[in-house]
């Protein structure tokens, strides 16, 4: 018999009740080490009270009025991203997935309004990962997403990840744009090659076509810069975001500059929820908090921290670990056991992390995790590896 629950995910046999910080309560009273923060969502841990204030201050003053009106948290929130970030302006929305459709939809209807509607393919990379809804399946076209789901929406090409020669050969006169994962998450913390983001943006600017940055998972002070663009020199006509900036409040933003946002106009675009009072004081209470220099360089030192010590692990444990990569608090372990068995022997040993593509494990731990919590997690990763070196995957 179908359980309530529509059983569209693989569960683990945990249930957790409660958190603090960097630390999940399971219903039994055990503690578990949250290296995953809920795929780079929780960056600032759990039940930070920064966010539990701005939650219970606006719970008790206002939770919803519709974007018939003014949202002052809205326009507070998007006056933060643009005044950090390479922005012009913010559409709000609650979840990636929407972040990403409406990246799409302001490319299409950019080209529609610059008259030359022509101009409406997308070109997307494989192994990469935008959403769950039609369009983003359709723009990744994978068999592991979208098998079954057909038919697909058309106007969607695919170059192999860091594949500037592919991108170049799919460009032509209906392409409208290029939407890529800056690090790939899901993908299996995959970075792209020295200079590719670079070439990818003066392949744009060549040929008129506007780069749209999915930010999702690396954004939001994850690589130890507030967006992992940063890292490249470059900036993107369009950028998604999500996960992290709601901190754990469901939140997802849609990022442009005034030129790429130009077909947007009034009763172009809309959704109930996205920007609402709840979500938007939540996330000026993270930016607040992930937008400053002393935050960051804590990342990116936290990171450095975690990266030697996950070194040292891979060394120690050859058969179960390969290799590190990914930047800042964004890493990745590809594993020669199986990593969904490291995952499992993780929880054996009360720490969480997660499985990504290309046998990968990710660490994806709140960014503002402390020394004697990296070292904690390193135990526990270490101890984990043991476990499926003698083959007992709890
Ligand atoms: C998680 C993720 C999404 C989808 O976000 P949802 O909130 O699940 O819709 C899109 N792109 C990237 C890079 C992601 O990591």
């Amino acid at each position: 018999m179908i359980s309530p629950v529509l059983p569209a995910y693989a569960r683990a046999p945990l249930s957790f009740v409660e958190g603090e910080g960097a630390w999940l309560v399971e219903e039994s009273g055990e503690r578990y080490l949250d290296l995953g923060a809920g795929i780079a969502v929780n960056a600032l841990g759990h039940a930070h009270p920064a966010l539990v204030k701005a939650v219970e201050e606006q719970a008790r003053r206002l939770w919803h009025t519709s974007n018939l009106y003014r949202v002052p948290n809205q326009e507070a929130l998007a006056e933060r991203l643009v005044e950090h970030s390479f922005a012009d302006t913010v559409f709000f929305t609650n979840s990636g997935t929407e972040s990403v459709e409406c990246a799409f939809k302001m490319a299409r209807r950019y080209f529609h309004v610059t008259g030359q509607p022509e101009r409406h393919r997308i070109i997307a990379f494989h192994g990469s990962f935008h959403g769950r809804s039609i369009a983003p399946i359709s723009a990744v076209n994978s068999p592991k997403l979208a098998e079954g789901f057909g038919p697909l929406l058309p106007g969607f090409d695919q170059a192999p990840y860091g594949d500037l020669d592919a991108v170049r050969a799919l460009v032509g006169p209906e392409t409208a744009a290029i939407i890529i994962e800056p690090i790939q998450g899901e993908g299996g913390i995959v970075t792209p090659p020295e200079g590719f983001l670079k070439a990818l943006r003066e392949l744009c600017d060549a040929n008129g076509l506007l780069l749209i940055f999915d930010e999702i998972q690396c954004g939001m002070g994850r690589t130890g810069k507030l967006f992992a663009h940063e890292w490249a020199g470059v900036t993107p006509d369009i950028m998604c975001v999500a996960k992290g900036i709601g901190g754990g409040f469901p939140l997802g933003a849609c990022l442009a500059t005034e030129e790429a946002a130009r077909g947007m106009t009034a009763g172009t675009h809309g959704s109930t929820y996205g920007g609402n009072p709840l979500a938007c004081a939540v996330g000026c209470a993270v930016m607040d908090i992930v937008a400053t220099p002393e935050f960051l360089d804590h990342v990116s030192r936290t990171a450095g921290r975690f990266r030697q010590g996950l070194e040292g692990l891979v060394a120690a444990h050859p058969d179960v670990f390969e290799s590190v990569r990914g930047e800042g608090l964004m890493l990745g372990v590809k594993c020669r056991a199986t990593n969904t068995d490291v995952v499992a022997a993780g929880y054996g040993a009360h720490v969480l992390v997660v499985p990504a593509a290309d046998n990968v494990i990710r660490i994806l731990p709140p960014l503002n995790l402390t020394d004697v919590e990296v070292d904690e997690g390193l135990r526990r990763l270490e101890s984990a590896a043991a476990a499926v070196e003698k083959g007992a995957t709890a």
